[in-house]
């Protein structure tokens, strides 16, 4: 924990850590010292980490990188998070992402950027680590902490998690719980963790999981001992390799990467089989009507009332006026824009042009991934992203869908609730990390992690 506390003192110029926690994390490294001379060690026992400034922690800030938090020290810890806590984790504090988790390069937070430690080549030019957990990646790749917590909404875990050379997972809809995680897409939000390797992804992941009265969405299923079913067999295991995610003007070191990563699961006993996911090139505009449908519904209670920053109002200025400043205020402007596409495609006169046709859509998606399982695939294997991490301000600049279209693997996973990996799979020419994903069948992350571990 000292060493990390220094190591993060020394990273300030990252911007990863936005808000550092030394007095609890070392209280509760000395607790975890004791209850380790006791012979009392729960599984994460003293291990330190960092947790997304999405999540709530008691007594300390938690502002969704977001203006409209500013101030908010929430009562109470998130389900996830005193897990965690029980599980004998250390907290160092809160990391830096995407103004409520609305991104792919952390270019959103109120906080500033985070850079990716990774440089191109020898070129000097600061990358984003991805979006939107970039300061949970970046703390992870970077050494500042054994692994943070993300969360994944259309690959928030994920692209971060390839962009940074790291492992992160998003299990299946309903495994973690939600609660005290401030919402963005409540159909689609997951935590997971964030992690340097498979292993540690399956005892973090282990920690998280499990059955909260206080969140209805999620699972009342027995959890597995993740760890115990990393054996590294996966022979006789079936992957499809989805024609759909082969795009045009797909980098080639991208298609190489997909093929090398082919070859290795054959290599270990896997049988690889060319499979349809025919409506995938509807996912991301399905995405991106019903995140911000969902999101602009959950970001109605920012209202300058109940949380964070108000408005300084002037003379006769009544409550309308106080609600229209402080959400111009307090609200960036990705997270206005999805505002405004969110109440227009849910307003009276498009909801069924666009928010019905969008859920219409996802139900086949979901069908295209229960159709081949149901013909025996395993899991699927895809790259994570389309390129690897990018310059900041290279994206999305004057054109939104530019940035829009780096989830274009990982949104499907969100909208059919399945679990996905993204893995470290090697570097590209200019010695950038880049990541493949597995997708897995729903509820069985502890087989979708021993092939990631196959594949490591
Ligand atoms: N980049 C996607 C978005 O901006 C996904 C974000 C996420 O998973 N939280 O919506």
């Amino acid at each position: 924990t000292q060493a990390c506390l220094t190591a993060i003192d020394a990273a300030d110029a990252l911007g990863a850590f936005v808000h550092k926690t030394p007095e609890i994390a070392l209280e509760q490294a000395r607790a975890a010292d004791a209850r380790l001379a006791q012979g009392d060690a729960p599984a994460m026992c003293g291990l330190p980490i960092g947790i997304k400034d999405l999540f709530c922690t008691k007594g300390v800030p938690s502002q969704a990188a977001s203006r409209i938090l500013q101030g908010f020290r929430p009562e109470y810890n998130s389900t996830v998070g005193q897990q965690l806590e029980d599980a004998g984790a250390v907290m160092l504090g809160k990391l830096n992402m995407d103004e409520f988790a609305m991104g792919s390069s952390n270019e959103t937070s109120v906080y500033g950027n985070v850079i990716n430690p990774w440089r191109r080549g020898n070129e000097d030019t600061a990358l984003t680590p991805g979006g939107s957990s970039g300061g949970s990646a970046a703390a992870v790749s970077a050494d500042l902490c054994l692994a943070a917590t993300g969360t994944d909404t259309g690959g928030s875990i994920r692209q971060p998690a390839a962009f940074t050379g790291i492992t992160g997972i998003k299990p299946t809809y309903g495994r973690c719980s939600r609660w005290g995680i401030v919402a963005f897409a409540s159909s689609l939000d997951q935590a997971g963790p964030m992690t340097k390797d498979v292993r540690d992804a399956a005892i973090m992941l282990q920690a998280m999981c499990g059955h909260d009265p206080k969140d209805s969405t999620s699972a009342d299923l027995p959890v597995p001992d993740f760890e115990s079913m990393l054996t590294g067999d996966i022979r006789g295991k079936v992957i499809g390799i989805p024609r759909e995610y082969r795009m045009d003007g797909m980098p080639a070191e991208i298609e190489k990467l997909w093929a090398d990563g082919t070859a290795m699961l054959r290599d270990a006993g896997a049988e690889v089989r060319d499979i349809s996911l025919p409506h995938t090139k509807y996912a991301l505009p399905a995405y991106y009507v019903i995140a911000p449908a969902e999101a602009s519904s959950n970001l109605a209670r920012y209202d300058g009332v109940r949380y964070g920053h108000r408005a300084t109002l002037a003379q006769g200025d009544d409550i309308t006026d106080m609600y229209e400043k402080t959400r111009a205020e307090g609200f960036g402007h990705e997270v206005q824009r999805r505002i405004m596409v969110g109440t227009y495609v849910l307003s009276a006169g498009f909801y069924d042009a666009y928010y019905n046709r969008a859920r219409r859509v996802r139900t086949l998606i979901k069908r295209d991934f229960e159709t081949v399982f149901a013909d025996g695939i395993d899991a699927i294997l895809t790259p994570a992203t389309p390129s690897a991490a990018f310059g900041l301000g290279e994206m999305g600049q004057d054109d939104p869908v530019q940035m829009f279209l780096n989830d274009v693997f990982t949104v499907t996973v969100n909208l059919a609730g399945l679990p996905g990996i993204s893995v470290p799979a090697g570097l590209d020419g200019k010695g950038l990390p880049l990541g493949l994903q597995l997708i897995g069948r729903p509820w069985e992350e502890g087989d979708l992690l021993n092939t990631a571990y196959a594949l490591e």
